[in-house]
C-alpha cells in the first residue's frame, strides 16, 4: 500500500502550495483522510503514513474499523447521524461534523452526558442550496447556534458544508465563500467561536483552502477511486 503514503506526501504539498499562494501558513489546514468504504488496513496504512485524522460517512463501518485499524487518529463522522443512533456516534468518534437540526444536537448532547464526555461538534450548512439533503438552512443558522449555544456537553466549534456539485470553479467557490462569511457573522453566538470551517474534497480543496478552510476531507486522492460512493444504502 506505498500509493498510500505517497499520495499522502503529494496531498500535503498541494495543500502547502495552496495555503501559501492564499498567504495562510499551512500549519491552518487539517486533513482528514476520508476512509469510507476502505478497508481497515488502507486506514491502518493512512495511519502510518502520518494521517491523524480520519473520516467516515456511516457509524457502523467506522466502529467496526476503530476496532481493527493500527495507531491512534481522531475519527470524524462527516455523514449525516440519525437521532436514533447519536448514542453510537458519541460512542465511536471525537468530532461530528453533520449536526444541522436541534433534535440531533439534543440526543447527542444528552448520550455525551450520559458518557461524561465533551463532544466536539460542527454544524453544517447547506450552502448548495436545491441540489442538497442535509444541513441547516442558511437562514436557521442563528436560530440553531442559539440553541446549541445552552447544550453543555456539545461542544460547537465552527461549520462544515459541502460545495455545490458543479464543473463551475465560481459556483462552488460561492459555497466556500459563503460558509466562511457565515462563521464571521455568527462567530458571536458560539462560546468557543467558529474557527473551524470544514469545506473542501478532493476535486475542490485548493478553492476551499483560498476562501478559509481549516479542514478539508479528501478521499479519492489518498486512497484512489471507490467503486461505490459509500452513501448509505
Ligand atoms: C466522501 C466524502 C468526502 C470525500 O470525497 P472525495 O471526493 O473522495 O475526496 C468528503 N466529504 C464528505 C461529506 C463525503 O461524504
Amino acid at each position: 500500500m506505498d500509493h498510500i503514503a505517497r499520495n499522502w506526501l503529494e496531498l500535503n504539498e498541494r495543500v502547502a502550495d495552496a495555503a501559501r499562494r492564499a498567504g495562510r501558513s499551512p500549519a491552518e489546514v487539517t486533513i482528514v483522510a476520508v476512509t469510507k468504504t476502505r478497508s481497515a488496513e488502507e486506514v491502518s496504512a493512512a495511519i502510518a503514513a502520518g494521517v491523524t485524522d480520519v473520516g467516515e460517512n456511516r457509524i457502523q463501518e467506522a466502529a467496526d474499523k476503530r476496532a481493527l485499524a493500527h495507531g491512534a487518529a481522531r475519527w470524524h463522522l462527516i455523514g449525516q447521524c440519525q437521532r436514533n443512533k447519536a448514542g453510537r456516534a458519541v460512542d465511536v468518534f471525537d468530532v461530528v461534523h453533520s449536526v444541522d437540526n436541534n433534535r440531533l444536537a439534543d440526543a447527542l448532547n444528552r448520550r455525551a452526558a450520559e458518557s461524561d464526555r465533551h463532544l466536539e461538534a460542527l454544524l453544517q450548512v447547506n450552502t448548495a442550496g436545491a441540489q442538497q439533503q442535509g444541513g441547516v438552512e442558511p437562514a436557521q443558522l442563528p436560530a440553531l447556534l442559539a440553541h446549541v449555544a445552552d447544550l453543555s456537553h456539545l461542544q460547537i466549534s465552527g461549520l462544515m458544508t459541502i460545495a455545490v456539485h458543479s464543473a463551475d470553479t465560481d459556483d462552488v467557490r460561492s459555497c466556500f465563500r459563503q460558509l466562511h462569511a457565515l462563521a464571521q457573522e455568527n462567530r458571536h453566538r458560539s462560546p468557543a467561536g467558529l474557527d473551524v470551517l470544514s469545506m473542501g474534497m478532493s476535486g475542490d480543496f485548493e478553492t476551499a483552502i483560498e476562501e478559509g478552510a481549516t479542514m478539508i476531507r479528501v478521499g479519492t486522492l489518498l486512497f484512489g477511486e471507490r467503486t461505490t460512493d459509500g452513501r448509505p444504502a
